[in-house]
């Protein structure tokens, strides 16, 4: 049955001999994985379409009793290379497009996500990465249900407004100065200050400028730590971005 629906492509890999194994997001109906024929060897027929984090259009059709349906086309309705293109903007694209393959489930719709996704990639611009990545993971974060309150140790509930806090790759929330761990590291009170604006505000109100790779760096390693323990792996992108 053919279908269609808005999506995001998320990764594409080489399948067979001339094809491409393709992961979409798509609006109406999640996560959903499938061969797109030939596009490795045509490039005319899927165009620029396939490039991570492109808004398109998707048309494919389900096979009966199969997992991967079978790609069809894809209408670009916005496509992230239209604007400037550096290396970190590339890094931060395909890092959003990991998280999102890594954290969502296949075939759940999340129109939240989806949202999120696009506003961010909207805001990912050639010289500032770090204030719409911060809100990034901030906010993938909390609508997975892995954010822990940021306002009290996780292990004894002391109130942290105030006072120093920490974080652990083994600890499920931050920790007092009592009970932070061998090798923890401090979240500062900046960042903290600002996982609290950035749930406040929409990212179109917030500042992207001057933010630093440095500003917020703390918050966004104690993000992608509560990701990688939930997926039980490394972001690939993670440490890329990290060497930027
Ligand atoms: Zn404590």
């Amino acid at each position: 049955m053919p279908r269609q629906s808005e999506a995001l492509i998320l990764r594409t890999y080489p399948f067979h001999e001339a094809d491409l194994l393709v992961t979409f997001f798509t609006r109406a109906e999640g996560k959903i994985r499938g061969v797109a024929k030939a596009a490795k060897r045509s490039k005319r027929r899927f165009g620029g379409a396939l490039e991570p984090l492109t808004h398109v259009v998707a048309h494919w059709e389900e096979k009966e009793k199969q997992e991967l349906v079978r790609l069809d086309s894809c209408d670009i309705i916005s496509s992230p290379l239209a604007n400037e293109v550096t290396y970190p903007r590339l890094v931060a694209l395909s890092y959003v497009a990991e998280v999102i393959d890594q954290l969502l489930p296949d075939r759940e719709p999340n129109d939240d996500i989806f949202r999120l996704a696009l506003a961010v990639v909207h805001h990912l611009k050639a010289d500032s990465i770090w204030m719409p990545l911060t809100y990034f993971d901030l906010w993938i974060v909390r609508l997975i249900g892995l954010l822990p309150d940021l306002h009290a140790c996780v292990m004894c509930g002391a109130v942290l407004n105030g006072s120093k806090a920490y974080f652990h790759p083994l600890a499920d929330g931050l920790l007092c100065q009592d009970d932070k761990r061998l090798a923890s590291t401090e979240i500062s009170a900046d960042s903290r200050a600002q996982a609290t604006e950035m749930f406040r505000a929409p990212l179109n109100r917030l500042k992207s400028d001057p933010w630093t790779r440095s500003r917020g760096a703390d918050l966004r390693r104690f993000l992608a730590q509560r990701i990688e323990r939930h997926i039980e792996k490394k972001l690939v992108t993670a440490t890329m971005l990290e060497r930027i």
